[in-house]
């Protein structure tokens, strides 16, 4: 009878939330996370000020409509030894993760005691784009029209335009300051993929080895895109590229795990880490052009090809179908390549890309 009174009571506290019986354990869990250790907000960056060891911060760069402030993560590993600083930046584009995933393997193994140099990592450009699930940079102004921050680099720090103010105050303020070489880490956009492929300019020829001891399947000799994080670290005279890996909003793991490999093998070929610089028996396919394959009509695709394939003028690349099932136009090769980029949704719209050959 004392035993049913007992459950009785402590099922009645749980219901009406007076937790009478739970007190203690509550009160464990806020104290373990009131002595959580609260990372450092910062305004600006100066890697070359810190001594050896490993930071994270938060920095400060922006606010939100509703005066929350946009903190994007930075972790800094400096390095027992000084030489160079290595940049590392992901999700500029907040639908492309693969890139995080990357960053948090590397700082999660690199300790100051293996390093020469520094690291300076984020793991999370796009505050916005991350948490609105968008490739864009998402903005109460202008009616909410979202833009692509890859294009407004190097931003500003006055005037009017809230994304191209939280460009420059990155670029300013965390980016330009803290490398002497970078890598931006991106994935093909939502809807398609590619490999390990790299977009370097080769006029610089310290930008070709960069991009060569990335080791990726596929490099394309690339004069740039303004406004881009890599364009605008070239034009300040710090060799950078784009590092594509895979595609968008998933972690795929075969490709981190590789990604994480070439850049590890760049930090060896700069001096950062001993080691040997490996040279891959297969070297990477280098094309200086694309050839876009677009759909005509509307319908599933169904791809014929896959990545790093290498076709022929005239070679089947992809079968679009009306919603019935019926066959409405096949796409062939408009000349030789290797397939650098292929849908993977099905769904497509007249004018949507299909295949994108390197060449
Ligand atoms: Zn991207």
């Amino acid at each position: 009878m004392l035993a049913r009174l007992f459950v009785v009571i402590f099922l009645l506290s749980e219901i009406i939330g007076i937790g009478l019986f739970s007190t203690s354990l509550t009160a464990t869990a806020r104290t373990s996370q009131e002595t959580q250790v609260q990372t450092e907000v910062i305004l600006q960056l100066n890697a070359d000020a810190l001594p050896t060891g490993k930071y994270t911060y938060k920095f400060l760069a922006g606010y939100q409509s509703d005066g929350q402030p946009l903190y994007v993560p930075v972790v800094v590993i400096k390095g027992l030894e000084a030489g160079r600083r290595m940049l590392l930046t992901a999700a500029v584009h907040g639908d492309e993760l693969n890139g995080i995933a990357v960053i948090h393997a590397l700082v999660k193994e690199l300790g100051p005691e293996k390093l020469r140099g520094t690291i300076i990592a984020v793991p999370g450009l796009n505050q916005t784009g991350l948490v609105g699930n968008s490739r864009y940079y998402l903005r109460s102004e202008g009616g909410g029209s979202p833009r692509d921050l890859n294009r407004l680099f190097p931003g500003t720090l006055s005037g009017g335009g809230a994304a191209s103010r939280y460009a420059g105050n990155l670029w300013h303020n965390l980016l330009k300051g803290n490398a002497d070489i970078a890598v931006d880490l991106h994935t093909q956009s939502t809807g398609s993929d590619y490999p390990l492929f790299i977009f370097a300019d080769y006029r610089n020829r310290e930008i070709a080895a960069m991009a060569t001891a990335l080791m990726p399947d596929m490099i394309k000799r690339d004069s740039g895109q303004e406004g881009s994080l890599e364009t605008s670290f070239v034009t300040a005279s710090i060799p950078a590229v784009t590092f594509e890996i895979g595609g968008a909003k998933r972690f795929q793991q075969p490709l981190i795990d590789r990604a994480v490999m070439g850049i590890k093998n760049l930090m060896v070929a700069e001096g950062m880490l001993a080691g040997t610089v490996i040279k891959p028996l297969l070297p990477p396919y280098v094309g200086s052009s694309f050839a876009n394959i677009y759909a005509e009509e509307g319908g599933t695709a169904l791809m014929k090809v896959s990545l790093r394939e290498a076709v022929k003028k005239g070679d089947l690349l992809a079968i679009m179908l009306d919603r019935f099932g019926v066959e409405k136009r096949r796409y062939f090769a408009p000349r030789d390549g290797r397939v650098v980029s292929v849908a993977s949704d099905p769904l497509k719209e007249s004018g949507a890309m299909l295949v994108r050959l390197l060449y």
